[in-house]
């Protein structure tokens, strides 16, 4: 393993190395990935993190599959986890068992303790259709925090021409709001590199994609979308709202409906 990324001429722990980067060796490091393939920018994290120290979340998107099928190829051992909101399609349910087994890893689940049963008793029918910021923080943000207490980075399938919000995501930052190194190996992608990837690869994919889904979530919160249409303006339609939280530094607050 190499530290000398960072520290020349010290030894010095890989968490006091990750704990204690400092914004210039951050931006250094972006300057170095910024034009780099995803894969290059997974050998190195493979190299630098201890195994198990850093794992990928997936939400089973475009982006999602395309750097499972480039994770898995670099290093098994990276593991990869998803936040099960109880009421994801059952065509994501199902490419996780399709992945599962063509790659032949488990995808760990981290989900809330709360039931949608216990959800209703606790703020009423629907609460994705009154208050999805507040669905979205006890069925997405709660458990991510929950899943990231037990590593000290995390990779994530983000692109910058995503949306607004992630217009300005690094290939390395530091993650204020989960306190640990984020990877997005994919910011600098295009949806053309993705969908290109997952061609030559054969890398399965939600077949919602193929029925004018662009950014798939929730059931209750994913629609298709028309021609014209931003990538996300499927999500949480008729709602000012086009995160989930889990890329956002701050917390969600209620966002109203579009007409309001
Ligand atoms: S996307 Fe919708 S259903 Fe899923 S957690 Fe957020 S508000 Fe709830």
């Amino acid at each position: 393993m190499c530290f000398c990324v960072f520290a020349v001429g010290r030894s010095v722990s890989w968490m006091e190395l990750v704990m204690n980067l400092s914004p210039e060796e951050i931006r250094s490091l972006n300057d170095r990935f910024e034009t780099e393939h995803p894969g290059r920018i997974l050998e190195w994290v493979s190299e630098m993190f201890p195994v198990g120290s850093i794992a990928m979340a997936t939400g089973f998107g475009a982006e999602g599959v395309a750097l499972i099928d480039m994770t898995v190829s670099i290093d098994k051992g990276i593991p990869v986890f998803y936040l099960d909101t109880d009421v994801l399609f059952p065509e994501t349910y199902k490419l996780r068992g399709e992945l599962e087994k063509k790659y032949g890893i488990r995808i760990i689940r981290y989900a809330t303790n709360i039931t949608l049963a216990q959800q209703v008793e606790l703020h009423g029918e629907k609460l994705w259709e009154r208050n999805p910021d507040l669905c979205c923080n006890i069925r997405k943000v709660e458990p991510l925090r929950e899943a990231l207490r037990n590593y000290s980075g995390w990779i994530t399938a983000i692109r910058r021409e995503q949306s607004p919000f992630r217009a300005n995501a690094g290939v390395v930052e530091w993650d204020k709001k989960f306190d640990l190194l984020k990877i997005n190996p994919l910011a600098a992608w295009t949806k053309k590199d993705v969908w290109k990837y997952i061609a030559e690869h054969d890398v399965p994919y939600n077949p919602l994609y193929d029925k004018r889904y662009t950014s798939i979530g929730c059931v209750h919160c994913t629609t298709p979308v028309g021609a014209g249409e931003d990538e996300r303006a499927g999500r949480w339609r008729g709602f000012r709202k086009n995160e989930c939280g889990l890329h956002l530094a701050e917390p969600l607050t209620a966002q109203g409906r579009d007409n309001q």
